[in-house]
């Protein structure tokens, strides 16, 4: 199983958290569709052997592409890649872009898949955040995405200064009320250099309370369980059969080609990360180059990604392939490095599995780094 993300780097607006690659000026949109395509083509050889089960148009914002552009960058991947009969291709949209006729234009294309970026019905926590969109255009669009699309996520932010337990609560049951088979949601975090990050330090906003964040979620894991969602990574919560594939395959550790500025490739040895500039990216990629660095990932680094991510899912960490990937010395640091954990209620081991128990969800990533070995 393998997939390929394509990275859309453009942005209506900064919205006031976010540090992923984008830009704000739209004049080089077509100048980097090209390049996208280019890029695909570029490295089509890498992937030979793989058949593509999944294609994820990430961002950015992936819906500011004319559909035609959206069908040309798929086209050019049936052109040079085995694709799988059915795959998984999904789009990710922001509210302020999914008018009906986009809509309605988008489900006669191959996607397959929406995930749109509501993160909070409220007006207030929009504002916030700095969204392009309104309130009354987070509900509308789901209405409407309802009619054509079948496979729907959305994006739910919690933990916001100034977001209630009342409105969080509020958030989930509107989100329920839309019978949408998919929910990822992420606490608020302040990262360095982001308006939000200099807001706080002034004294603008409210700090981002870790307490608040624990106890959103928890109220969120409950809820959504009861509505019968499987919360089968932290952040990810499905209905059977909903899961998304593109995120699951990477959670596995597959492989998977990243197009397009700041994307991050992984062929199971190697990870590469393409350049965060878009006229960089466009410049070295009409030139026929690849902007692009590799790095080597060791035996320990695998390991390590591995404990990280499988704690985070419901399938937590397999023994058996600890064991057969890594060897007894891994597998035996392992198992003596969880004892601790196990006789404190942290994690469990089910049915040859390692997996963070109920008590532990919140601390996984603490757990995990617990577990680690170092190069
Ligand atoms: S729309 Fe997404 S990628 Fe763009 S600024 Fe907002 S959070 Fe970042």
């Amino acid at each position: 199983m393998s997939g390929i993300y394509i990275h859309i780097p453009f942005c209506k607006q900064a919205c006031h958290y976010c540090d992923f690659h984008f830009s704000t000026q739209m004049g080089k949109k077509e100048a980097m569709v090209l390049a996208l395509q280019k890029e695909l083509e570029l490295r089509k050889d890498s992937f030979a052997e793989e058949t593509v089960q999944t294609i994820y148009f990430g961002g950015g914002t992936p819906s500011v592409l004319e559909t035609e552009e959206i069908n040309a960058l798929i086209a050019t991947v049936y052109a040079h890649y085995m694709v799988a009969a059915n795959p998984e291709i999904t789009l990710e949209a922001n509210p302020d872009d999914l008018s009906k006729a986009k809509i309605e234009q988008l489900a006669a294309t191959p996607i397959n898949r929406l995930s749109i970026g509501i993160q909070s019905f409220f007006e207030d926590d929009l504002k916030l955040m700095n969204r392009a969109h309104n309130a009354e255009e987070a509900e509308a669009c789901i209405t409407m995405a309802r009619t054509y699309f079948d496979n729907i996520s959305i994006d739910l932010i919690y933990g916001v200064p100034g977001m209630t337990k009342e409105r969080w609560i509020s958030n989930i049951e509107k989100a329920l009320a839309f019978q949408i088979p998919h929910i990822s949601s992420y606490a608020l975090t302040v990262e360095p250099k982001t308006a939000l990050k200099k807001f706080i330090d002034k004294g603008l906003i409210g700090p981002v309370d870790d307490a608040l964040a624990q106890e959103h979620h928890h109220i969120l894991c409950e809820r959504l369980q009861t509505a019968g969602f499987i919360n089968y990574e932290f952040s990810n919560f499905g209905k059977e059969g909903y899961f998304s594939q593109n995120n699951t395959a990477y959670w596995l550790g597959k492989k998977y080609l990243g197009i397009g500025p700041s994307a991050h490739s992984y062929d199971g040895v190697q990870r590469g990360w393409n350049i965060n500039n878009n006229p960089q990216y466009i410049k070295a990629i009409n030139q026929g180059q690849l902007p692009m660095e590799v790095e080597e990932l060791s035996k320990t680094d695998r390991y390590n990604e591995y404990i990280m991510t499988g704690l985070r899912t419901i399938w937590g960490v397999s023994l058996e392939r600890i064991k057969e990937e890594f060897g007894a010395e891994f597998y035996d640091y392992l198992l003596e490095e969880a004892n601790n954990k196990i006789s404190k209620g942290l994690l469990i081991i089910e049915q040859g599995h390692l997996l963070v128990s109920k008590k532990g969800k919140f601390l996984s990533d603490g757990i995990a780094a617990d577990l680690f070995r170092v190069n």
